[in-house]
């Protein structure tokens, strides 16, 4: 297995073993946990040719950076943190969701995306008074 190869394997793994979509950049910097020394042009090479494979696919989530997760995670829809930008995958979705189209019309695909703050960035948050 080549330098380059091996590189785009430890790249594919990081994606595979996270629980949600990374940029480019968060992926170099768990690259680089390991020692690994892989720059940002090697972790876009490698996400184009997964791309091209079919193996990973960029998430499109407006105002964030663009993200990546591997396509066989099944159906599924994602949180962003208002704080820490960061993505999260979450799991079901909503049921009868093609009953709000109107009427003769045929749903053919949805996206869903929450937004708030995630575990670690709520507490930092102030919460609106409820009283
Ligand atoms: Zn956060
Ligand atoms: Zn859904």
């Amino acid at each position: 297995m080549s330098y380059a190869t091996r590189q785009r394997e430890v790249i594919l793994g990081i994606l595979r073993q996270a629980s949600q979509p990374l940029t480019a950049q968060e992926i170099r910097e768990r690259a680089n946990q390991n020692r690994t020394g892989i720059g940002l042009a090697t972790v876009y090479r490698a996400l184009k040719i997964f791309m091209a494979q079919g193996e990973i696919a960029q998430v499109e989530i407006p105002g964030t950076a663009p993200c990546y997760e591997p396509t066989d995670r099944g159906h599924h829809h994602h949180f962003i943190c208002q704080h820490c930008r960061q993505v999260f995958d979450v799991q079901g979705c909503v049921r009868d969701l093609e009953k709000l189209a109107p009427q003769d019309f045929q749903v053919e695909r949805h996206d869903i995306t929450l937004y708030g703050f995630c575990a670690n960035c709520v507490e930092g948050h102030e919460q609106p008074e409820t009283k």
